[in-house]
């Protein structure tokens, strides 16, 4: 068997192992270290990347691999998983999104790869802020050993649990059709997780965004592997059953990955009614001045244009406008605002609306 070593864990055959990454130097003397589990089968196989918790306050993913990575999995495995059920634990400490010691978002922090600039003199480029040296890090071991990589988060309070369709880029003709499978494969994977699935914002926004530079996204659209990430409903609590259906959807798509035998299990995916086509996400509809909101919708609720999604008043209680934020697009809710107050432009939830783009996309885009 390979034998894998990531930071101070090194798998052994049919055992679980493990260890830590050192992730940063704190000012006061003291290392923030990531934590590794690795467990390893005694049957060649790929290798496995689960992540979790790359926002301090979504837990879920945590929980999934604490429960997940046994010894009884190690044995039956072909290949080798490995498990970071932190990349944050400076967030997880203080239930943050960030690491207190770089306030941007960590999963807009891995290498550019593929889509990196030429300009190396970049003045910004040469100095990595502290979570990029972080990701890294991290990014490394991904292009050393992952074969595929499946990350864990949490999306907003009142959410439905989905896993995201990454649009996937290609140059030209010649990675076209190497895009075209890598987008294969990434549908495999989600189908077998078992939970309903979105594509992700369309291309233009993904780019702008940064989302080639999340930890699923970097490895799927730099490194080339299949990865996806998974929303598992609310964030900053614990929710059993999403726990314990999330966990036979990693081993299906384990099975997927032909990393361990018998029969996928079937998941509940909560009674999400799910559109007939696929859809992708859509930040709408989005405040037109400031106000209160009352979301008036369940996640996962199937809308029509034109219906009611929150009450809109000001903070006496009277109505602004007709009293009402409503939307202007047919679709399934997917995330709901956690706040009560907006301001104008601020997005009351996110939807997924059909999806009229095709998963991969050409970048740089074609000159008109
Ligand atoms: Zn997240």
């Amino acid at each position: 068997m390979k034998t894998i070593t990531v930071g101070t864990a090194k798998s052994e055959p049919g055992k679980l192992t493990y260890g830590h990454i050192d992730a940063m130097d704190l000012p006061t003397g003291i290392v923030d270290r990531i934590p590794v589990i690795i467990a390893q089968g005694t049957e060649e196989g790929p290798t496995f990347f689960l992540t979790a918790n790359i926002h301090g306050n979504e837990l879920t993913g945590i929980a999934i691999i604490h429960e997940l990575m046994t010894e009884d999995l190690a044995k039956s495995l072909r290949g080798t998983v490995v498990a970071i059920p932190t990349q944050n634990p400076a967030g997880f400490r203080r239930y943050t999104r960030y690491p207190d010691y770089d306030e941007r978002d960590p999963n807009r922090a891995f290498p550019e790869g593929r889509f990196a600039k030429k300009e190396e003199d970049d003045e910004d480029k040469k100095y990595p802020k502290p979570y990029e040296q972080v990701a890294r890090k991290l990014y490394e071991y991904f292009d050393k050993y992952a074969d595929y990589h499946l990350d864990f988060h949490n999306h907003t309070l009142r959410s439905i649990s989905y896993s995201i369709l990454d649009r996937i880029f290609y140059k030209d003709d010649s990675d076209k059709e190497e895009a075209e499978k890598l987008a294969e494969q990434q549908k495999g994977m989600v189908e077998a997780f078992g939970m309903f699935g979105s594509a992700d914002f369309p291309a233009k926004k993904y780019i702008n965004l940064k989302y080639h530079r999340s930890a699923s996204g970097a490895v799927l659209n730099s490194l080339r592997r299949p990865a996806f990430t998974v929303e598992l409903g609310s964030n900053n609590v614990l929710v059993p059953e999403v726990i314990a259906e999330s966990i036979k959807g990693t081993r299906n798509v384990l099975r997927w990955a032909g990393m361990l035998d018998g029969a996928m299990e079937e998941i509940s995916d909560f009674g999400i009614e799910r559109p007939p086509k696929r859809v992708r996400r859509i930040e709408h509809p989005r405040a037109p001045q400031s106000g209160i909101v009352k979301l008036l919708v369940d996640p996962g609720q199937l809308v029509k244009a034109g219906d009611p999604i929150a009450k809109f008043t000001d903070m006496h209680g009277r109505p602004i406008g007709d009293g009402f934020i409503r939307t202007e697009q047919d679709g399934i809710m997917i995330a709901l605002r956690d706040k009560m107050d907006v301001y104008p432009n601020d997005i009351v939830s996110e939807m997924g609306v059909e999806d009229d783009e095709p998963i991969i996309a050409q970048y740089p885009p074609p000159k008109e």
